[in-house]
């Protein structure tokens, strides 16, 4: 068989997976946005499936399998009109980072509800302040006897409302300045001092980001994830996930506004026959076609690498992925939208909202900028610009 496609398992994954998505679909997912809904009952529908924790260890409730698994699930439901964010967040960064930082206890403890969807963990690394500098993060962990005390504030966290508990990156008092040695600590989203609040955004999506407020949040000692000096390496062992798992969320997404705009270009006629026979129509389709196919095939080799054990390699990949996959996601939402005339606009065909949707691509989990200066950089080995 050829190393260029994915294996049989992955592929059946990947039609099981749209399957289930397609019982809701992208008029479900954008109904429950616009009624101020959850999508819970799909959520949990992919977590009893196996899904959602397809990349956790089967002894923790999952299904022993690597990233380009859950990076299938979280693009063929996108494709099929649901593109879930915290497919990015609870499994992927969190799922990932407990795997292989967390005691055999921890593991115990928040494996089983990330996997079967019944206790959702999201993220929260970004700071009002710092931005994309994380060396600049403010949130301090103080040791208070055996525990810790937790201060300072997040911005633009998704699904707090929807989540049991935050994967906060933080950073020790003794270490308040420079270069960051990352902390991370599961805190409850009921702790006392815990506060958060939406943040009113223009995506059409039932998953909201929000503003943290985190004021002598007090912790125990087992809510700490790896060392309690810090280190990046625990850090980082959620960014490639993150990144792939981007990509993938973005050609999804991007698969799902080509279908419906090649559909549209078939049966809509105006002067002779379909307007899909233009070629003003049928080319930027076709480049779309091959620009998501582009991306996907980076993100399957960025996960590959990544299951294999080779980060560094797959660090490049994932950061190439995920520019590459917000590309192609950002142009087929704005061909869509131009192949639906005036439709394009109205609520009723839904494809400008993937406008938005397709742009979050651009500025998160790491900004289109970033990406350029790594490969710049690590790639290319132009100097450091910032
Ligand atoms: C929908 C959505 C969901 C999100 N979910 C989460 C989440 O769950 N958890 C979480 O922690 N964060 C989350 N984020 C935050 C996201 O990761 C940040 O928005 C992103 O990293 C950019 O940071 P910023 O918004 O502070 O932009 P800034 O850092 O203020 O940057 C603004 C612009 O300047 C550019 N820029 C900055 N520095 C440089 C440089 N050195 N060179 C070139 N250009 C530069 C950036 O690329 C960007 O275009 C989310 C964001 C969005 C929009």
């Amino acid at each position: 068989m050829s190393t260029f496609t994915e294996s049989e398992e992955r592929q059946e994954l990947r039609k099981q997976v749209a399957r289930l998505a397609s019982k809701y679909g992208h008029d479900y997912f954008t109904g429950q946005a616009r009624a101020g809904q959850k999508t819970t009952d799909l959520w949990l529908e992919i977590g009893k499936a196996g899904y959602l924790g397809i990349n956790v260890p089967e002894e923790y409730g999952g299904g022993g399998g690597g990233i380009g698994d859950l990076a299938a699930v979280c693009e063929e439901l996108a494709a099929a009109g649901c593109p879930l964010l915290l497919m990015v967040v609870s499994p992927a960064i969190c799922g990932t980072v407990i795997s292989r930082y967390g005691t055999e206890a921890q593991k115990q403890k928040w494996l089983p509800g990330i996997c079967d969807g019944t206790s959702t963990m999201v993220f929260a690394i970004t700071e009002p302040d710092a931005g994309t500098n994380t060396h600049n993060i403010a949130t301090t962990a103080r040791k208070d006897g055996d525990g810790w005390v937790l201060n300072g504030r997040k911005i633009w966290i998704s699904g707090v409302d929807e989540a049991d508990n935050v994967l906060i990156v933080a950073r020790t008092e003794d270490a308040k300045t420079g270069k960051i040695k990352p902390v991370l600590f599961v805190v409850p989203t009921d702790a006392p001092g815990f506060e958060y609040t939406a943040i009113p955004m223009e995506i059409v999506s039932p998953e909201s980001q929000f503003q943290v407020f985190i004021d002598d949040v007090r912790l125990p000692a087992d809510a700490l994830v790896g060392d309690e000096n810090g280190g990046l390496a625990q850090l980082f062992a959620g960014l490639n996930p993150e990144r792939i798992m981007g990509a993938s969320f973005s050609t999804g997404l991007a698969r799902y506004a080509l279908e419906r705009a090649v559909a549209y270009a078939k049966e809509r006629e105006v002067f002779n026959g379909p307007i899909g026979g233009h070629q003003a129509i049928a080319h930027p389709l076709a480049q779309s076609h091959i620009e998501i196919e582009m991306a996907r095939l980076m993100t399957q080799k960025a996960a590959a690498l990544y299951d294999a054990g080779d980060e560094f390699a797959a660090g490049e990949a994932a950061n190439m992925a995920k520019y590459a996959a917000a590309e192609a996601a950002c142009d087929t939402a704005d061909r869509a939208v131009q192949t639906h005339g005036g439709f394009g606009i109205s609520q009723e065909y839904g494809m400008a909202a993937l406008l938005v949707a397709a742009r979050v691509g651009r500025i998160a989990p790491v900004s289109r900028e970033m990406v350029l200066n790594f490969v710049s950089m690590h790639s290319l080995g132009l100097p450091k610009s910032y």
